[in-house]
């Protein structure tokens, strides 16, 4: 079984859609191995989208994931990296297919309700900035 980071940012968070994206988890086959909701600083933003240090959105993208709290979970099933990603929908939510997550809440390219990890080691290094083995279940 394969597993990844999930998280519903702060403006899925403020627009009350916690349930909403666990729902399609969960229709969809996904299971949740982990989850909490935790309030990040500038400080561990910065570290998480350390990939992303030199584009020029880092700054405000590292001072929203920062602005409240959002749901970190991981993620498990088959194939489910990539079956996230779909879900999720494009980056840019006016990209995005029909029935996407980003599609149906994103309103900004950078305020777009969910973060996915987009291969094997990014989910790695990503689950392993938020949970210790512990706290899998
Ligand atoms: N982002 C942004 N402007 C851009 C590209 C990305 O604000 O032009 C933000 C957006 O919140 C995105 C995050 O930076 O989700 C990480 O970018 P990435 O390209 O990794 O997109 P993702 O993997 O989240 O689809
Ligand atoms: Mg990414």
């Amino acid at each position: 079984m394969e597993k990844t980071l999930s998280i519903i940012k702060p403006d899925g968070v403020k627009k009350g859609l916690i349930g909403e994206v666990i729902k399609r988890f969960e229709t969809n086959g996904i299971k949740i191995a982990a989850m909490k909701l935790i309030e990040m600083t500038k400080e561990k933003a910065k570290g998480f989208y350390t990939v992303h240090s030199k584009r020029p959105f880092f700054e405000s993208l590292t001072d929203f994931m920062s602005s409240g709290p959002c749901v970190v979970m991981i993620l498990e099933g088959e194939n489910v990296i990539e079956k996230n990603r779909k879900l999720m929908g494009a980056t840019n939510y006016k990209e995005a297919e029909q029935g996407t997550i980003r599609y149906d809440f994103a309103t900004d390219i950078e305020k777009n309700v969910v973060h996915g990890s987009d291969a094997p080691d990014t989910a790695a290094f990503e689950m392993g900035y938020f949970f210790a083995d512990i706290d899998l279940l």
